[in-house]
C-alpha cells in the first residue's frame, strides 16, 4: 500500500501564508489550488520526467505536465542541453538569435499548413495575433467564437467578467462546438462584418466532458470560411504536438489559414507561435505586434531541440500507447469499484468524470485522494501526458488510483 499523506505539508504550509501577505489571494489563475483542491500542493520545487516534487520533498507522478507544456518530460535532456548551451551565449540579445529562422523553417517543414511561422511569448498573444491579423486582411471586425471555448486570458476573449467590459467582447459572435447550423446562423449574425472563425480542435472547455470535433463540422467550418471570405483559425494552443504534429486537424484533412501554438511547443520555456498560409503573408506583416522577450533565444533554441526530439517519430505513439493504458485501466478499476465514469477526449489528454456527479464532489474527493497518494492530477480540467511517462509509471498511477476509487467508496 503507498502511505497516505494526511495534511499538506509545514513548508507548504508556510509558503502559503507568506504568499496570502504578499501575492494577492495567495496565487492567482489556473495555479490557485485553492480553487479546485484542499490536497494539492500550492508550491512544487523540482521535475524529473514524469515526476514533480513540492516544497516539502513528496514526490508525484505527474499527469498535469505544468498543465500541457511538458510534452517530452521535465528536464528532457536534448532540450535542456540546448537551453544550457543556448544560455551560455545570452539570452535576450539586441537582434534575433539565428535559431528564430532555424526553428520557423523547421515548423514551416513540419506543419502542411504553415508557409511561414512567427514568435511571441504564450496562448494568448498566439491567439490574439491571429485574430489582430485576420481583422487586418479582411477589413472587418467580426470574430466567431464557440460558447465557453478558451482562447486566453485577455479581456478580448476572457470568460470571467471581473474587469471586463462589454466593448473589448463587443464583435464576438458565438456558436455552439460541433454545430455547424449555429455557426452558419452566427456568420449571418456577422453579415460583412465577419473576420475569421476561431476554433479549437477539439472542445475542452473546464468543468465538462471533452467532446472530438465532429469531421464534418470541422469541414464545414472550413466551407463557411472560403464562403464568406473569413480567415479560418485553428487555436491548437492546448493540443499541438501531442495529437499530430502537422496540427490536430491534419487527421481530418482540415486545413486552417492561421494556427495559433504554444503550451508543448518548446518543453517547458515561454513560447508561443502563428503559423500561416502565403495569402495571410502580406496582412500579418502590417500589423504591429511584438514584445520585450518575444525573441528571447533559450525558448526558441528550446523548441527547435523539442520539436527536432518529437520529429524523431516515438514521443507521440508513446503517449497514445501510455495513454491508452491509463484509461483501460482507470475504466476497469472504476467498475471494479461500482461506479460509473466517463473519460472523455484523446488519451494523451485524458478527462475523467463520474456520472450524476453535477457539482464534481465526487471528481475533486477522488483527485485528493490520489494527489494524497501521490499522483499530481485535476479534478475538471484535462490532464496531459509527456514521453517521459513509461508503462511502468503508469502502472504505478493505476495503483495508487485504485486505492484512490477505493477510498471514495
Ligand atoms: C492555454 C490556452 C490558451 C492561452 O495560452 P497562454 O499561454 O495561457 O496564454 C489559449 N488557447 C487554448 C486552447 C489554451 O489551452
Amino acid at each position: 500500500m503507498t502511505a497516505v499523506t494526511p495534511t499538506l505539508g509545514e513548508r507548504e504550509l508556510a509558503l502559503r501564508d507568506r504568499a496570502r501577505a504578499v501575492i494577492p489571494g495567495g496565487m492567482y489563475g489556473h495555479m490557485n489550488v485553492a480553487a479546485f483542491s484542499t490536497a494539492h500542493p500550492q508550491f512544487m520545487v523540482s521535475g524529473d520526467g514524469c515526476r514533480v516534487t513540492d516544497a516539502d520533498g513528496r514526490d508525484y507522478l505527474d499527469l498535469m505536465c505544468g498543465w500541457g507544456p511538458v510534452v517530452l518530460g521535465h528536464r528532457h535532456p536534448g532540450v535542456t542541453a540546448a537551453v544550457v548551451e543556448q544560455l551560455g551565449r545570452g539570452d535576450c540579445l539586441d537582434g534575433t538569435s539565428p535559431v528564430a529562422v532555424d526553428f520557423a523553417e523547421l515548423l514551416v517543414d513540419t506543419i502542411p499548413s504553415a508557409d511561414w511561422a512567427m514568435f511571441c511569448k504564450n496562448g494568448s498573444d498566439a491567439t490574439t495575433t491571429c485574430v489582430t491579423t485576420a481583422r487586418a486582411a479582411t477589413g472587418k471586425r467580426k470574430i466567431l467564437v464557440a460558447n465557453g471555448a478558451y482562447h486566453g486570458a485577455v479581456p478580448w476573449c476572457s470568460l470571467r467578467g471581473a474587469g471586463v467590459t462589454d466593448e473589448d467582447q463587443a464583435h464576438l459572435v458565438h456558436y455552439e462546438y460541433n454545430d455547424l447550423a449555429s455557426a452558419e446562423a452566427a456568420a449571418a449574425e456577422a453579415g460583412d462584418d465577419l473576420a475569421a472563425i476561431l476554433v479549437c480542435p477539439m472542445r475542452h472547455d473546464i468543468k465538462r466532458d471533452q467532446e472530438l470535433a465532429d469531421p464534418a463540422f470541422a469541414r464545414g467550418l472550413r466551407a463557411l470560411a472560403d464562403r464568406t471570405g473569413a480567415v479560418l483559425i485553428l487555436d491548437d494552443v492546448r493540443c499541438g504536438f501531442r495529437l499530430d504534429l502537422g496540427g490536430s486537424w491534419e487527421p481530418l484533412g482540415v486545413r486552417p489559414d492561421l494556427t495559433a501554438w504554444s503550451k508543448a511547443i518548446a518543453n517547458g520555456q515561454a513560447l508561443g507561435a502563428v503559423t500561416g498560409i502565403d495569402g495571410l503573408r502580406d496582412a500579418t506583416r502590417s500589423i504591429y505586434v511584438t514584445g520585450s522577450f518575444w525573441y528571447a533565444a533559450v525558448p526558441l533554441a528550446a523548441g527547435f531541440a523539442t520539436l527536432t526530439e518529437l520529429r524523431k517519430g516515438t514521443a507521440l505513439p508513446d503517449m497514445a500507447r501510455t495513454g491508452a493504458r491509463l484509461r483501460d485501466g482507470l475504466a476497469r478499476q472504476a467498475v471494479a469499484h461500482g461506479f460509473e465514469i466517463r473519460q472523455t477526449g484523446p488519451v494523451q489528454m485524458p478527462m475523467l468524470s463520474f456520472a450524476g456527479d453535477e457539482d464534481f464532489r465526487l471528481v475533486t474527493a477522488w483527485a485528493e485522494a490520489a494527489v494524497e497518494r501521490g499522483v499530481y492530477l485535476h479534478p475538471w480540467h484535462n490532464w496531459f501526458l509527456s514521453a517521459a511517462h513509461t508503462d511502468a509509471d503508469i502502472d504505478d498511477v493505476l495503483t495508487r488510483t485504485d486505492e484512490a476509487f477505493a477510498a471514495v467508496r
